[in-house]
């Protein structure tokens, strides 16, 4: 069925210098280990009922948070904020082992929604410490993902959060190094520094396969193609989400004149399109699809209604749901939406 679409008014037509279009990137949005970690708490909270506590923000973005807590999820930061004995689900961007051991010492009932491409970070870390190699970990420091591979060897894993750290970090023995990533970084960037830490430690081993995941890296080869012949790429994602920022930066690097990274449609000023003919637009992996149709309808409303998709790959990859979650009540198997195609339920 066909979306009403939704008038605001709140941006105006003004003319510019020949016809107005936007290029919007494909794919964006949604990915695999965000829909199964959303639907995972929707599908707690049926099974368990309101309130389901979630340890950090289940997945990087304003409304899905806001979204989940009008349902009864209740966000915490810490499993110490949770009652003793109540239902916990852990976010996609995976927890280090002291925090399982936490929520098990104050009796938790937790769900793991630890996206699989993280899990598989997390078993790479633990084999290579236990090969007795130093891991350098590229991404960025204080990110919950970071936070969660670096807690499965802690005493092995050096953070090295971009290409200038590169120079600075120590090392024990520089024979006995491997890389790990982040999975939602810039790819370019990493490459790089991969090649600086090449270039001091030349005996650095590469993991078996890349840890930036398939979704940043589709998304990012979309944006690359879009920039180019954009006056001005909009991206909708939040401002902690790492791979919606990646996206913006992307974007500049790649020959957009302006980028903006936006919440919500509601944000997007006036002045950002003055003059503009062509307007990229994109989203992170953590941001619903609605809130893309939302900035197309404003865009609409401002004379670009000729929307024409910028197609780099096709998505069907599905996670099955954490191993509490695959059954309903009754004991039959799951079915779910994914990005608002409806699916098979993954085995
Ligand atoms: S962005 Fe990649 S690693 Fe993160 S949840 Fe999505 S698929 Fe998993």
């Amino acid at each position: 069925m066909p979306r009403m679409r939704r008038e605001s008014g709140r941006l105006k037509d003004l003319p510019v210098d020949g016809p107005k279009k936007v290029l919007l990137a494909a794919p964006r949005g949604y990915c695999a280990g965000v829909d199964r970690a959303v639907v995972a708490v929707e599908k707690a909270l049926t099974r368990y009922g309101a309130p389901v506590y979630v340890r950090k923000q289940i997945v990087h973005n304003v409304h899905v948070v806001n979204t989940l807590e009008k349902m009864g999820a209740i966000f915490v930061e810490e499993v110490e904020e949770v009652p003793e004995g109540a239902n916990v689900v852990f976010s996609a961007h995976g927890v280090s082992p002291a925090v399982v051991q936490a929520a098990d010492d104050r009796g938790l009932h937790a769900i793991d929604a630890t996206c699989p491409l993280v899990t598989k970070v997390h078993r790479e870390a633990v084999r290579f410490a236990k090969q007795d190699l130093e891991i350098l970990l590229i991404g960025h420091d204080g990110h919950e993902e970071v936070e969660g591979t670096a807690g499965q060897a802690p005493d092995r894993i050096t953070i090295v959060n971009s290409p200038e750290e590169v120079d600075s970090i120590e090392v024990k023995n520089p024979d006995k190094l491997v890389w790990l990533s982040q999975t939602t970084l810039s790819v370019d960037e990493t490459m790089e520094t991969v090649r600086r830490l090449r270039e001091r430690f030349p005996n650095l081993q590469d993991p078996p396969s890349d840890d930036i995941c398939y979704a940043t890296q589709n998304r990012q080869v979309a944006i690359k193609k879009i920039a180019p012949q954009a006056d001005v790429v909009i991206v909708v994602g939040s401002s902690n989400s790492s791979n919606s920022v990646r996206l913006k930066e992307v974007a500049l690097e790649y020959g957009a004149r302006a980028a903006y990274r936006v919440d919500f449609a509601s944000e997007v000023q006036q002045s950002w399109l003055d003059g503009a003919r062509t307007i990229g637009v994109s989203s992170g992996a953590s941001v619903p699809e609605v809130l893309v149709q939302e900035l197309l309808d404003d865009l609409a409303d401002a004379g670009y209604s000729d929307v024409e998709a910028t197609v780099t790959a096709e998505e069907d990859l599905v996670f099955s749901l954490p191993k509490e979650l695959r059954q309903d009540a009754n004991g039959k198997r799951d079915t779910r939406a994914l990005g608002g195609r409806v699916r098979a339920a993954a085995k």
